[in-house]
């Protein structure tokens, strides 16, 4: 299936922290597929700045040995590539000096629209948003790119948001949550909205349970240092799981537009119970002959962050009263998978007898690996064995859809970069809304820091800590089996 592409108008991007890893890794990749696929406009350029000593020669090297990594593109001739690198240029600035700047503004000289993608520490936000203004680069139209950890708790969240907001307008910032940009969680909502099937029955009423899982196979070392200060309840379910639980939750907006949509998210969020200990369980991970342990890879051994989390929310509202959402997120665990589940409840009455088996239907939204929805539905098992039910999968695979191995499903930077460009913000968070999260999450952190709650140890390659699987076996319900 070819995609369609929609052209953007002429830009002009910076990165800075174009040397980093996330540069290296996703933004400049990402903008390789959107120039490969004939979406960046034959002006637009892309301009990488950091400390670091480059040339234009020298960062272009850098770049092309950075998209042969990591930049999968069917297709792509060396030609391409050359090509795409002959867009971009470099500038060696330092965020928090004057060193650079002028020669930065004479490259952004042009009408073009104008972003600045500020892949770098959170501490430097500022300094930026700041030397934009005195030197000149930003106006009105100007929109900047931050990346998360947005803040670590309620209190550093509105100094950043204030920070910023001291030099752009919320118009103009973009907080990405790459989860947003995921070819299924949008799809989430399309299922969710564009058929008439689903939307009457998404509630308490039909709705069992739900259950939302982010599973890792990789530990924290070569980031253990800024892992162990964080933990999973802050690098993973105040931001990439309240946001797939927003949009699983939300009442149907409106219109499909930035504020329409990001009104709806925070309601959301506003209606989340508080969770006390009974309702969540920690972990981290031990370490066996092939696995090095939590400890080693922090080089901490007296460390009580949480490599796991489980817990179960509750949403006050008319829709989901009665219905629990289970979030579950950690790292070295058996499979890396990321799947929303939502189930269904029983029929109200079995009329084939319990000797004929009996299934729930299951909406299972895969967001790694092969990205796809899949809704499992009852049928008769074929042949004359008498009325015995199966479950089979109607399968929504975009990997089928879209070529072998998923090769074409567009990486969740591609279409968030493409989106700010377009000065479209309805998959990037509002200020409202990550104060809103971390207003959630603050207090469940404070409770068990206050306890001095230690995390219970699992085993590499496991599911996590046993208490975990208590969570839901105490309510009658089960974790649905961590599956690549
Ligand atoms: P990184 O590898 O440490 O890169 C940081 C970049 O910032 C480098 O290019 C560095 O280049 C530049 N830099 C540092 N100090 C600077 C200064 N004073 N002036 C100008 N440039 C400066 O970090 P990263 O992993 O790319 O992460 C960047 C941001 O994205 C962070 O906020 C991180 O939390 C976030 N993030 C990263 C990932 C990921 O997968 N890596 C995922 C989600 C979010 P020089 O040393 O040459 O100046």
């Amino acid at each position: 299936m070819v995609s369609r592409v929609i052209p953007v108008d002429d830009f002009d991007l910076v990165i800075f922290g174009a040397t980093g890893d996330l540069a290296r890794r996703k933004i400049l990749p990402s903008l390789f597929r959107r120039f490969h696929a004939g979406q960046m406009p034959d002006q637009a350029r892309v301009i990488g700045a950091a400390r670091s000593d480059h040339d234009e020669a020298s960062f272009r090297a850098f770049v092309l040995e950075a998209l042969k990594e990591f930049a999968r593109v069917k297709g792509a001739k060396a030609s391409d590539y050359k090509a795409f690198v002959a867009r971009l240029d470099y500038v060696t600035l330092d965020a928090r000096g004057s060193e650079g700047w002028e020669a930065l503004k004479a490259l952004c000289a042009r009408g073009a629209t104008r972003a600045f993608y500020f892949s770098v520490g959170p501490s430097l936000f500022e300094d930026l948003a700041k030397r934009l203004h005195k030197y000149g680069l930003a106006g009105e139209e100007t929109r900047i790119v931050v990346e998360k950890p947005f803040g670590r708790d309620l209190a550093s969240a509105k100094a950043l948001n204030a920070a910023l907001a001291r030099h752009f307008d919320e118009s103009q910032i973009y907080r990405i949550d790459h989860y947003l940009g995921k070819e299924t969680v949008q799809n989430l909502m399309a299922v969710r909205f564009g058929n008439m099937l689903f939307e009457p029955l998404w509630n308490s009423q039909y709705i069992d349970h739900i259950q939302v899982t982010v599973a890792e196979t990789v530990g924290v070392a070569g980031r253990g240092e800024y892992y162990d200060r964080s933990g999973a309840m802050r690098d993973m379910v105040q931001n990439h799981l309240m946001q797939l639980l927003c949009l699983i939750a939300m009442e149907p907006p409106a219109r499909f537009e930035p504020d329409a949509v990001r009104d709806e998210k925070l309601k959301v969020i506003r209606a989340l119970e508080p969770v006390g200990p009974k309702d969540y369980v920690r972990g981290q991970y031990g370490g066996d002959e092939d696995h090095a342990s939590y400890f080693d890879d922090v080089g901490d051994e007296d460390s009580t962050t949480e490599s796991f989390i489980a817990l179960k929310a509750h949403i006050s509202n008319w829709r989901w009263a009665g219905t629990p959402f289970y979030l579950r997120t950690g790292k070295r665990l058996k499979n890396r998978a990321s799947e929303i589940a939502v189930v269904f409840k029983d029929t109200p009455h079995n009329i084939f007898g319990d000797d004929a088996g009996r299934h729930r239907n299951i909406l299972s939204i895969r967001l790694q690996p092969n990205e796809g929805i899949e809704l499992g539905v009852t049928i008769k098992e074929p042949g004359p064995g008498g009325m015995r039910l199966i479950d089979v999968p109607l399968d929504m695979s975009f990997a089928e859809a879209l070529g072998p191995d998923g090769e074409d499903v567009p990486d969740a930077y591609e279409r968030l970069i493409m989106d700010v460009i377009r000065g479209n913000q309805t998959l990037f968070m509002r200020d409202d809304e990550v104060e809103a999260a971390w207003r959630w999450t603050d207090p469940i952190i404070a409770g068990w820091e206050e306890r001095r709650e230690a995390p219970l140890p699992y085993e590499p390659d496991s599911a996590g800590p046993d208490d975990a699987l208590m969570l839901m076996h105490r309510d009658g319900r089960r974790w649905r089996e961590i599956k690549e």
